[in-house]
């Protein structure tokens, strides 16, 4: 298990800054991960050794997925089915006959033992795949290294580390964290986790989510001064690792875990209360997904259905894409769960930082600039078979519930032309299969682009909905890379040009009759809700734990002083200024939600 770090403790509070993607606050004892570096003996063999070495890897690939499967069971167990999917992707790379191939020749040809040589080969892919620009490879990469590494550990009969049986409560500060690690948590011990490699994607980070626990990626561990055992505080609002608190910050943060839990208490009695104004206008507050088991937490929190399903996780660590009646299955399942409330199942969005190889036989191919390449509906055209096994998929479920498609990453009128085109086909299809399906299916957009912002009036005449992503939203319209954080501070969600473009897309989303919601980070951040509010929007889609407060919040808002402020805001001359007028306001009418969700105090 983890070993203690070299390094004394400097008597200084340490705050160090990571980005947050696993909401809520834990103080504990650190359990300091250190990466036990991995033993491969290297020796030569005779001519007769040659079967049994072959014979030994084989083994040893075969315990592997053993563990592999031991460990997907437990996880079901735990977390709940689909996230033990990526072991499926785990159990396939012990499979991979390229590898295995060149392994068994290399072993008679080179006459080394089965370990040095499968280091060896293994090595070589992940080097390619770690070297790659692309944090979707990258992660692979960690996938890779961690199944090569238990496949060594099978061979040597060395222990790997886990984290099954944690010596009691523990905040586990780690380098990385594989899939396996994070899958073989002792979850009623583990408080939070931090690791340098990760991003919101990573495999870790969304299980983290789902098993709300906080967690903070991008703390550089090698600039940790901390050893097991000693107290930190993690802040999964903020991004800190607080190494060595001052008795004051855990005074603070200790009356904040208690202010927090009552606050949260709180909203949830609230759940039940109408997302509508003082003066009663109606704001649908729905919930963001990304795994199907997702829904139980927006039900936890009171939300009035799905208004964004990221399927893009479907695809990922997987060599061939969900079939019909696995994607079937899945939207069937979710829309009964919602009890009557609707879900909008978004097309998958892969590309940009998102690759799935199951949508290219095993070759993914990585565009130079990828979040301007062939992403989400670009591959929808490229591949319209599978955009329709999906698209038959959703419709199928639609018979089930209140199901509603939406395409993401729209620029242009001809696209949802061409898009339209495909889901009237699939009907016929279905039509003739004597399928049942909803007919009327409502066929949404993203509106994420400028330019689809700049022509939503004529956008708004082809479709039934508008869903607002404003996370690509901004990237596209500031030319920030939402993802690097070099730029981090350029990114400005209050920016009035992109106040304006929303407003433009909503404008024309109400004077044309049709439903606008706003689905990206905006809709659940209480310093933007006023405005959204402000601009007639009918539903704010967020994570779900940012629902209770924006329930709150939007009962304390009369839509007159929302558009008062609304009005003013368009006015300011950069986002700082927007930002003032809104804090100004929220400090008046909700101070809790100020104190508690943005300042953190
Ligand atoms: C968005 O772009 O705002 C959005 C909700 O979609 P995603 O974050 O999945 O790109
Ligand atoms: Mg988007």
């Amino acid at each position: 298990m983890a070993e203690e770090t070299a390094n004394a403790n400097s008597n200084e509070e340490r705050i160090h800054k990571g980005i947050a993607v696993s909401p809520g606050t834990a103080i504990g004892a650190a359990l300091v991960v250190v990466d036990d570096t991995l033993d491969v003996p290297e020796r030569n063999i005779a001519e007769d050794e040659v079967v049994a070495e072959i014979q030994r890897f084989h083994r040893a690939l075969a315990k592997t997925r053993e563990q592999l499967k031991l460990l997907q069971q437990n996880l079901s167990d735990s977390v709940k089915e689909k996230h033990a999917g990526i072991f499926d992707a785990h159990v396939l790379m012990t499979q991979d006959k390229m590898v295995i191939d060149e392994v068994e020749n290399s072993i008679r040809t080179e006459r080394e033992n089965a370990e040095s040589v499968f280091f060896r080969v293994v090595g070589k892919y992940i080097d390619a795949l770690a070297s790659m620009d692309d944090k979707y490879f990258n992660e692979r990469a960690a996938d890779f290294r961690d199944v090569a590494t238990r496949v060594v550990r099978n061979m040597s009969r060395s222990k790997g580390r886990r984290f099954d049986r944690l010596p009691g409560q523990r905040i586990i500060v780690a380098y990385e964290l594989t899939p396996s690690d994070t899958a073989s948590l002792d979850r009623d011990n583990t408080l939070a986790l931090t690791t340098e490699v990760g991003s919101r994607t990573s495999h870790s980070a969304i299980m983290a989510r789902a098993m709300e626990i906080p967690a903070v990626v991008g703390i550089k561990f090698k600039e940790l001064d901390i050893k097991n055992g000693d107290v930190v505080i993690v802040d999964g609002y903020k991004g800190f690792l607080i190494a060595n608190p001052a008795p004051e910050t855990l005074e603070n943060y200790a009356k904040r875990e208690s202010r927090e839990e009552a606050f949260h208490d709180e909203l949830r009695k609230e759940s039940r209360l109408r997302p509508e104004t003082i003066d009663r206008f109606r704001v649908q507050l729905a919930a963001n997904i990304e795994l199907p088991q997702d829904v139980a937490l927006a039900k936890r929190y009171g939300a009035g259905g799905v208004g964004l399903f990221r399927t893009e996780y479907l695809y990922v660590n997987r060599r061939q894409p969900p079939g019909i009646e696995e994607q079937f299955d899945i939207y069937r399942g979710i829309v009964e769960d919602l009890d009557g409330y609707p879900l909008i199942v978004r097309t998958y969005d892969l590309g940009g930082d998102k690759l799935a190889m199951s949508l290219t036989g095993g070759v993914a191919k990585i565009d130079p600039n990828p979040f301007l390449g062939c992403r989400a509906i670009r591959l929808h055209l490229d591949f319209p078979e599978l955009l329709c096994t999906q698209l038959k998929a959703i419709l199928k479920a639609s018979a089930y519930g209140d199901v509603k498609v939406m395409f993401p990453m729209i620029t242009s009128m001809d696209e949802v032309g061409q898009l339209t085109a495909l889901v009237d086909m699939t009907k016929k299809e279905l039509e003739a299969e004597k399928e049942p399906f909803n007919k009327d299916i409502e066929v949404g957009i993203m509106i994420e682009t400028p330019s689809a912002a700049l022509i939503a009036d004529k956008l708004a005449e082809r479709v039934d909905f508008f869903s607002v992503g404003t996370n690509d939203l901004v990237q596209y319209a500031l030319a920030v890379d939402r993802n690097n954080e070099r730029v981090a501070h350029l990114y400005q969600p209050a920016h009035p040009s992109i106040l304006k473009l929303v407003q433009h897309a909503v404008n024309a989303a109400i004077s044309n009759g049709i439903w606008v919601s706003i689905c990206g980070e905006m809709a659940g951040d209480p310093r933007y809700i006023p405005l959204l509010v402000g601009m007639g929007a009918h539903e704010l889609s967020m994570n779900p734990s940012s629902i209770g407060p924006a329930r709150r919040l939007v009962r304390r808002l009369n839509t007159h002083d929302a558009y008062v402020i609304l009005e003013q805001a368009m006015q300011a001359s950069n986002g700082d200024e927007v930002l003032d007028l809104v804090e100004g306001m929220l400090y008046e009418i909700a101070p809790d939600i100020m104190n508690m969700i943005l300042l953190g105090e």
